[in-house]
């Protein structure tokens, strides 16, 4: 999309919203009668999804704002993950939440606010809905208020928040509320989080700041170093995606990727192979894999003993890089499983609670 450079920026807001509208359409399309009066709310460093109590997840829209010098919001979701990398001067693309808390108040505010709206303005009759948020389970008293801020602001009636790996672990189907503990590392965009959950509480819990996202620039620096090709990270990411794994594979692959020359300065097509991938995202992937090593050591022998048994449950995109469980359990001696669909994990376990307040309702918090 082409975005113009004026001095109108509140036109041009306007503007950017309409057709931000226009264009996502599956969720403009969909409006319905059914009022939105519970939802459950995933605000990840890479993704937001909300679902809908009746309906399930009827947004996903990338955490990122595209934001001008003077810290205008041009732009929410999708359309500034377009922007990413191909902004035009002055005007960058922000994402709120990185590193699993929130790093500019300001704009995770008016994100979540945007996403609720977008959700209630979907119906004709519209309610003030009762909304459970999933937080980093470190969250900070500040950080929580901005959380509340931003519902209120949105017409929330009731707020709840749980714990990410709580509800990760919900939504995954692990028996959280019996004494049996369970283990879940959940691979975000820009951390991972490791937890034992046992009796609806998490036992221990330890994250670190590498997530999927480091990954890409993994991959940026080693295009850069290796073909003195210059990337950006959503090439990198597409890169990962495609060719990224965590062991070899079976059949190894290749892809052409394009990007600007360091030497001419000109664009170029070099073909990489997924071998030269693995060797690139090798050092983020290792410090994955060693925090999960010094979770087990931190995790009481008992908790230990029923993880040995049933094993560690794998969730969030990160862990959709191939062979990364494989690698785990070679390392570990442990069973390692993904979830069938780690990106929405968080989201279908708040959603789960929302639907079972008897059973779940301990793990909330206001
Ligand atoms: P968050 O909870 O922080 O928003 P997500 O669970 O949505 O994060 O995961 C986002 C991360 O997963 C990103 O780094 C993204 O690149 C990565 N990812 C998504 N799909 C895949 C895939 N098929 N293979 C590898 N990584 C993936
Ligand atoms: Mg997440």
């Amino acid at each position: 999309m082409t975005v113009a450079i004026g001095t109108n920026t509140a036109a041009m807001a306007e503007a950017f919203f309409t057709n931000a509208l226009a264009r996502r359409g599956q969720l403009a399309k969909r409006k319905t009668w059914r009022p939105a009066s519970e939802l459950a709310v995933d605000l990840g460093t890479a993704n937001t999804l909300i679902f809908v109590k009746g309906e399930g997840v009827v947004l996903n829209e990338p955490s990122v704002a595209a934001v001008d010098q003077n810290g205008n919001i041009l732009g929410i979701g999708l359309e500034a993950k377009r922007m990413l990398g191909r902004t035009p001067e002055g005007i960058i693309a922000v994402r709120p939440m990185k590193d699993g808390v929130i790093a500019d108040f300001h704009i995770a505010e008016k994100m979540l606010r945007h996403f609720l709206r977008l959700v209630i303005d979907r119906t004709f009759l519209r309610v003030k809905p009762t909304v459970i948020v999933c937080v980093p389970s470190g969250i900070t008293e500040v950080e929580r208020r901005a959380v509340r801020d931003s519902a209120q602001s949105a017409g929330v009636k009731k707020l709840y928040m749980v714990a990410e790996p709580m509800a990760a672990a919900i939504g995954v189907g692990l028996p959280v509320d019996t004494p049996v503990g369970s283990m879940v590392i959940d691979i975000g965009g820009g951390t991972t989080n490791i937890a034992v959950i046992a009796l609806s509480g998490i036992v221990c819990d330890a994250s670190i700041r590498t997530g999927g996202d480091e990954l890409d620039q993994a991959i940026v620096q080693f295009m850069r170093k290796t073909y003195s090709l210059l990337i950006g990270e959503p090439t990198a990411e597409r890169i990962k995606i495609g060719l990224g794994s965590a062991t070899m594979l079976e059949r190894e692959g290749e892809m052409d990727v394009k990007g600007r020359d360091l030497v001419s300065g000109l664009p170029k097509t070099i073909r990489i192979d997924s071998g030269g991938v693995r060797d690139a995202i090798q050092e983020p992937v290792s410090h994955i894999i060693n925090a999960v090593r010094r979770a087990l050591e931190m995790t009481p022998p008992e908790l230990a003993s029923d993880v040995l048994e049933h094993g560690i449950m794998l969730t969030g995109g990160g862990s959709l890089i191939r062979g990364l469980d494989q690698r785990l359990m070679d390392e570990t001696g442990l069973p390692v499983r993904v979830d069938e669909d780690p990106l929405t994990s968080v989201v279908r376990g708040t959603g789960r609670i929302l639907d079972d307040f008897a059973r779940y309702g301990s793990v909330l918090t206001t």
